[in-house]
């Protein structure tokens, strides 16, 4: 046997799912301890698969943050849903994450359950009751009753992703069961790997930060260059996508005042994430319909 080969590391795929706003992207920004995923108190802002990948002594475990359930009214809708199907069926273990402070659980959740139980394979399921730093003991027991009830799954395991209870008994459980193996990334290929998709994701959040209820979810991002600059800094032009000609003047706003402000935050948010001084150039296109075109649903990475 080769004496290098530590058998009893374990690495494989954790698919994070639930719906919207329960507190996936927080959950997983906090385990992986630095900015990933978009976090946004209005639900939907997470469209694209997200990784991090948290490198252990004795595991890997690498998160797949997939998109949550919506009705399908429109192409996109359809996509996210076929491959948020993909990822779970491909995972080694899903981590089912609900939202406990309410009450009683979502009728989404049971539809979330019967899509677990459509899956061509059948990994475990590991249920997370989240924000239960909203709960007292009691409003505690009744919603493990509850989800029990719902799930018929093994003991749930009652979480903070905010607070961080129970945290590293969670990383804990899911390393214990994924398989054995090899790393599938070295250490540092922690967030380089991900960094333009990422960077767009920011934007994309500093973007509905700032534009509030104006251009719904008619934007997607762009990332048309991500270079290194000499100085340890890197450089990043993206384009903002819109699907009117007025939304285009609201996204640029009087002066390009909106668009510097996006900007602005965006670069604040992409350096925190990178450790790294970050330049920002950002411009606006109008592409009719992009939800509802295929072609470029896929150029856009979703
Ligand atoms: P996602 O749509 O499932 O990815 O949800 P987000 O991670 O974007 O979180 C949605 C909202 O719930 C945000 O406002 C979070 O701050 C909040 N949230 C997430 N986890 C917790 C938690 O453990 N406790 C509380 N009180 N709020 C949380
Ligand atoms: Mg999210």
């Amino acid at each position: 046997m080769d004496s290098n080969k530590n058998t009893d590391f374990r690495s494989g795929f954790v698919a994070v799912m639930g719906r919207p706003n329960v507190g996936k992207s927080t959950l997983i920004n906090t385990l992986m301890g630095q900015k990933i995923a978009a976090v946004s108190p209005r639900p939907q802002t997470t469209r694209q698969m997200q990784m991090g990948i948290l490198t252990l002594e004795d595991a890997q475990i690498i998160f797949v943050d997939t998109p949550g359930l919506h009705n399908p009214h429109h192409k996109l809708g359809e996509y996210m849903n076929k491959h948020a199907a993909e990822a779970l069926g491909d995972a080694d273990l899903i981590l089912f994450v609900v939202d406990g402070s309410e009450s009683p659980p979502h009728e989404e959740d049971q539809i979330l359950i019967n899509l677990l139980k459509e899956l061509r394979t059948q990994p475990e399921v590991i249920l997370a009751i989240n924000k239960i730093d909203r709960l007292d003991e009691n409003e505690l027991a009744d919603r493990q009753k509850e989800y029990l009830d719902l799930y018929l799954a093994a003991e749930p395991i009652l979480i903070s992703a905010t607070r961080g209870d129970q945290l590293q008994a969670l990383i804990k459980l899911l390393a214990s069961k994924l398989p054995e193996g090899e790393p599938f990334y070295p250490e540092e290929q922690i967030t380089d790997l991900y960094e333009r998709e990422i960077a767009a994701d920011l934007i994309r959040e500093a973007a509905l930060i700032h534009l509030r209820d104006e251009v719904p979810h008619a934007i997607a991002i762009r990332v048309d260059e991500y270079t290194e600059r000499g100085d340890g800094g890197a450089y990043i032009a993206a384009t903002i996508f819109v699907e009117r000609d007025s939304q285009k003047g609201i996204v640029i706003g009087k002066g390009g005042k909106m668009l510097k402000r996006i900007g602005t935050t965006a670069r604040h948010e992409i350096e925190a994430m990178s450790g790294r001084k970050v330049f920002i150039k950002l411009r606006v296109k109008v592409r009719k319909n992009w939800r509802n075109d295929e072609n470029s649903l896929r150029r856009f990475g979703f």
